[in-house]
């Protein structure tokens, strides 16, 4: 038996646990740093299975690390498990139907993604443990993905210093090897304090901090001409100041993800837009506060890894259906747009006609910048980092969304998770048995920075994420 065959039987003997945690967190459905369920489940698992177990690193309550082993190398297997607010979503049916009101919901399938690694790091500790192969497994807790950016912190506290190398993967409707940057990403609030007055009887002695936000979203939107085409900007109002049109509104707050390839860049328009910010309040006589919220980098991909990974994935294959899940699949397709579907198999026609992926994507580099975010990013700078997809959704389903919500407790899902966790242990094995790997990986990243060191995109001020109470409502943020 060859060690994939043995770490898949691992998974497998563990096949109905895992599905409990991953089903039970999808039932959590906690937002980003509340994840305190989800935590203790992980973290009893992982005592059970013999880890060591320390909560609450880098100064984040919901953040923890289990460890088993002592020696070199270090492996780090990337888990989060966090919700989206207002995406409360029945599993397993395939039209919307909320299990609650404005309820939350995993919408990016962080059940399956914090569970399957949990299975990665489980299958890893007890053929190490029988093969007396050297190492040390340690299981990242990272909490606030969605917003936040959890793991940017953990490696801002020196996490992930003596780290070798880190391995993750992202549920959703493809399965190959991730190889494209992504783009680095400044979330930051600007709250504009005025001064309220009756709107219809003494108007000309308030100062309306909503007039300021107004005017600092017109001046983003003439300054989107003159940036990088890459970059992105996008703003929520996160307190209007009230609802009461007869008041003039003292206190108002914008909410705004500023993205670009590279972190300076992102700097370079963050400062563009606190000028902007300053001239609004300039302009309605009001002040503005500028909170720095969070932060994440680009990501540093690494073929050296990436390509082991893929190695491994073609011999692991991929998911197989039955026909009730594909008739589920087709269901939830029904309920997409043609342009969704399109979307997701353009360049791809061997998947024209299918409802969920069969197939393994051929590895290539890409050059491509993905125009969404992930707080992998931090990690992959000072540690060699590969990602996988795996299909755990019918092809086609956009994230954030109800549809992905309904299938992140179904037989597809779980197939998928499972299979994340052999493609991973199997991977992190593969690596071991060449230590000249590591060495090759840890030599492509210095390269790829080319000179360049970590910095932390998040200011030394500001210590932990800052959960905005008053915000009307919390979407995902951050992460893609
Ligand atoms: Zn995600």
């Amino acid at each position: 038996m060859d060690f994939r065959e043995k770490l898949s039987q691992i998974i497998d003997e563990k096949r109905e646990m895992l599905i409990d945690v991953s089903d039970q967190i999808w039932d959590y459905a906690e937002t980003g740093f509340e994840e305190v369920q989800s935590v203790e489940l992980l973290c009893n698992i992982l005592q059970q299975e013999g880890f060591t177990v320390e909560k609450g690193v880098g100064g984040i309550e919901t953040a923890f690390i289990g460890t088993f082993g002592e020696s070199k190398p270090n492996i780090a297997i990337l888990g989060e498990f966090d919700a989206l607010s207002g995406l409360s979503q029945q599993g397993g049916l395939a039209q919307a139907e909320p299990v609650q009101l404005d309820g939350n919901g995993h919408g990016c399938g962080h059940n399956l993604l914090g569970t399957g690694a949990l299975a990665a790091a489980i299958a890893l500790r007890y053929y190490m443990e029988e093969h007396h192969i050297p190492g040390t497994i340690r299981y990242y807790g990272c909490p606030g993905e969605e917003i936040g950016a959890g793991k940017t912190f953990m490696v801002r506290a020196g996490l992930f210093d003596d780290v070798d190398f880190a391995l993750t993967w992202h549920p959703g409707t493809q399965n190959g090897v991730m190889s494209m940057s992504s783009l680095a990403c400044y979330e930051v609030s600007y709250r504009f304090m005025g001064k309220s007055s009756h709107a219809g009887v003494t108007p000309h002695l308030g100062r309306s901090a909503l007039d300021a936000v107004e005017l600092m979203n017109v001046g983003v939107n003439y300054l989107r001409e003159h940036i990088i085409p890459e970059a992105r900007v996008h703003y929520a109002t996160t307190n209007t100041g009230g609802i009461s049109p007869n008041v003039v509104q003292a206190e108002a707050e914008v909410l705004y993800l500023i993205r670009a390839p590279k972190v300076a860049q992102t700097e370079g328009i963050y400062q563009r837009i606190c000028n902007i910010a300053r001239g609004a309040a300039l302009m309605t006589g009001t002040e503005v506060e500028i909170i720095f919220q969070s932060a994440l980098s680009d990501l540093i991909p690494n073929k050296t890894l990436e390509t082991i990974m893929h190695h491994n994935m073609t011999e692991l294959g991929v998911p197989v259906h039955n026909q009730e899940e594909i008739v589920f699949a087709r269901d939830i397709r029904y309920t997409l747009s043609e342009e969704d579907k399109e979307a997701d198999i353009r360049d791809i026609p061997e998947l024209k006609g299918k409802e969920i992926s069969d197939m393994l994507l051929p590895y290539k580099e890409s050059s491509v910048v993905m125009p969404g975010s992930t707080d992998v990013g931090d990690v992959s700078w000072v540690v060699p980092t590969a990602q996988c997809w795996i299909a755990c959704d019918a092809l086609g389903t956009p994230f954030h969304t109800w549809q992905m919500v309904a299938q992140g407790k179904t037989s597809i899902a779980h197939k998928g998770m499972l299979h994340a966790g052999k493609v991973i242990a199997s991977t992190a094995i593969d690596i071991m048995q060449d230590l000249q790997i590591i060495e090759k990986a840890r030599l492509e990243l210095i390269e790829r920075l080319g000179g360049e060191t970590y910095q932390s995109p998040i200011p030394k001020e500001v210590t932990h994420y800052i959960l905005r109470l008053h915000t009307t409502k919390v979407v995902g943020f951050l992460g893609s």
